[in-house]
């Protein structure tokens, strides 16, 4: 049987929110039953954009990302309240506008925090994946329709499919750990998860600072070689895809105008700043005199 997921590109969301616009556009004022009440004009939106910064100037990276319910499986909000939330056959969780109205602490039950509450008509609601347009015959709910960069995209998969397809693509999904098997997948996701480790290599030569391109750059980790780069046109590095708070990591510059090193404890991406170089000291000859003093 064909389930519906959803796909994010973490890399193609702008932070436009139109996915948001759309989704209240077609929910606020709207009553959808057997769907949803319609959504409070003030309030929360059940479609978030998160927003993440690492580093400092002039390394900075900023990642959004698109979070609303993950439609899951094993859904912790389904089962705290079993005879107001179900599950529907094609993977759509909806919780029903009558029978949770009145119960905010259905609210609290979702690890993902993706139910919000609507004072208005005082009902717990999720994004519902546009299921009462699906339901008609849409093929992708609004989010993804009206998405300028193509980030989200809606797919109807029976799940050993989306399995595969997650494995080839190196999908993943938000919170693994939750155990709650989430229909809504992540590409890029190590774009949210994991660190850096930057800085820019320079020299001074004749009085005059430059950057260093082609520097050897090392990062080691409790003595451990993790990965060797090289300092680009502007004397920058960057090391990716690191743990946080990962503990203590060493970067070592060596290029032929000298060496340079820091240490560095990671625990949220860092910028380095300027690792200069500093000259090795000049060969001695240590050769023993021949006899004779020659
Ligand atoms: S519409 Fe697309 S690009 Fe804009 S915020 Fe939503 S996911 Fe990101
Ligand atoms: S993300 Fe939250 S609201 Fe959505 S199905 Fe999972 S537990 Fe329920």
């Amino acid at each position: 049987m064909t389930k519906w997921n959803l796909i994010i590109d973490i890399a193609r969301c702008e932070n436009c929110h139109n996915c948001v616009i759309a989704e209240r556009d077609e929910h606020v004022g709207n009553d959808f039953p057997g769907y949803a009440a319609p959504a409070a004009a003030v309030g929360d939106s059940p479609i978030r954009i998160m927003r993440r910064v690492q580093g400092s100037a002039p390394l900075v990276e900023t990642t959004y990302l698109p979070a609303l319910c993950n439609h899951c499986d094993d859904a912790p909000c389904q089962r705290a309240a079993p005879d107001a939330i179900r599950k529907r056959d094609d993977g759509i969780v909806i919780i029903d506008p009558v029978k949770a109205r009145g119960r905010r602490e259905i609210v609290g039950s979702c690890p993902y925090g993706a139910i919000v509450w609507n004072d208005q008509h005082e009902v717990p609601q999720n994004w519902i994946f546009d299921a009462h347009l699906l339901d008609q015959g849409w093929t992708q709910p609004r989010c993804a329709q009206v998405c300028p960069t193509e980030a989200i995209q809606a797919l109807k998969l029976d799940d050993s499919a989306m399995q595969a397809k997650a494995a080839d693509e190196d999908l993943g999904v938000l919170n693994p750990e939750f155990g709650t098997r989430p229909r809504v997948w992540y590409r890029g996701l190590d774009r949210w998860q994991t660190c850096f480790i930057g800085g820019s290599v320079s020299a001074e030569a004749g009085g005059v600072l430059d950057c260093v391109a082609g520097a050897e750059v090392t990062l080691s980790h409790d003595g451990r070689h993790v990965a060797t780069t090289t300092s680009d046109a502007f004397g920058d590095f960057r090391f990716g895809g690191l743990a946080r708070d990962s503990g203590a990591y060493r970067v070592e510059v060596a290029h032929a105008g000298g060496r340079a090193s820091r240490d560095c404890p990671l625990g949220e991406s860092v910028y380095l700043g300027e690792l200069r170089l500093i000259p090795d000291p000049p060969s001695t000859n240590t050769q023993p005199l021949a006899p004779g003093g020659k």
